[in-house]
């Protein structure tokens, strides 16, 4: 799952001396556009930043005057116009170079391209087994997934809850391993 939350995560273990290795679906860095906007609040994302040693990179990324929001009616009339007030309160910064920052800031061979994730069970001892779509397996000790919109929860010795949606557990998403 290199996508935003996974990626911050495995960032802020590696600051903390903590490896992990994060396993994505998708088979390269370029298999697909990361497009669209972020604004990053200065209570929620921004603290995550700040917590990876990031802020300079991320203060690189930042459009000027994208702080300005316009609300108008079908007809073109102004309902709302709010200036950027220029606080950085929630400058917006766009998804895919946000993205590239992370994987910038992690060891080569953190993450793992083209493992989709299909499954998860846990032994109830503690350990997790991923299984990926090409039949492979690993066990590790602490499992988080940051699959997005297919977030999935994983509990000790309640194989039965794998998922927070209480979707099919085969159907389970991307996982993010910590090796530690
Ligand atoms: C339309 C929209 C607008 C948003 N705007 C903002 C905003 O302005 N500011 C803000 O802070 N947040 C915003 N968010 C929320 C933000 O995008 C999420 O909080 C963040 O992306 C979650 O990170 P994630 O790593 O968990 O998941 P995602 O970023 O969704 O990434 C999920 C990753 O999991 C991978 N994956 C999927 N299935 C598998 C599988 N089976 N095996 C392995 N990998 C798999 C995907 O390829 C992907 O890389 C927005 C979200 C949406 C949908």
């Amino acid at each position: 799952m290199p996508a935003l939350g996974g990626l911050t995560l495995a960032r802020v273990l590696h600051v903390h001396g903590i490896p992990s290795t994060v396993y994505e679906a998708e088979s390269s860095p370029m298999a697909r556009a990361r497009g669209g906007m972020l604004d990053i609040h200065d209570y929620y994302g921004q603290l995550a930043v700040e917590a990876a040693g990031l802020m300079d990179e991320f203060h690189g990324l930042i459009l000027e005057g994208r702080q300005q929001l316009r609300l108008v009616d079908r007809d073109g009339t102004v309902l709302l116009d709010k200036a950027d007030d220029g606080t950085g309160g929630r400058p917006e910064v766009q998804r895919g170079e946000l993205r590239q920052i992370l994987l910038d800031s992690l060891p080569a061979g953190t993450v793992r391209w083209g493992h989709k994730v299909s499954g998860t069970r846990t032994f109830g001892d503690g350990r997790h087994e991923v299984t990926f779509a090409d039949g492979t397996t690993v066990v590790t000790s602490l499992l988080v997934g940051a699959d997005g919109a297919w977030y999935v929860e994983v509990r000790d010795g309640d194989p039965d809850r794998h998922r927070a949606d209480g979707g099919d557990p085969a159907a389970v998403p991307s996982r993010l391993t910590l090796s530690g």
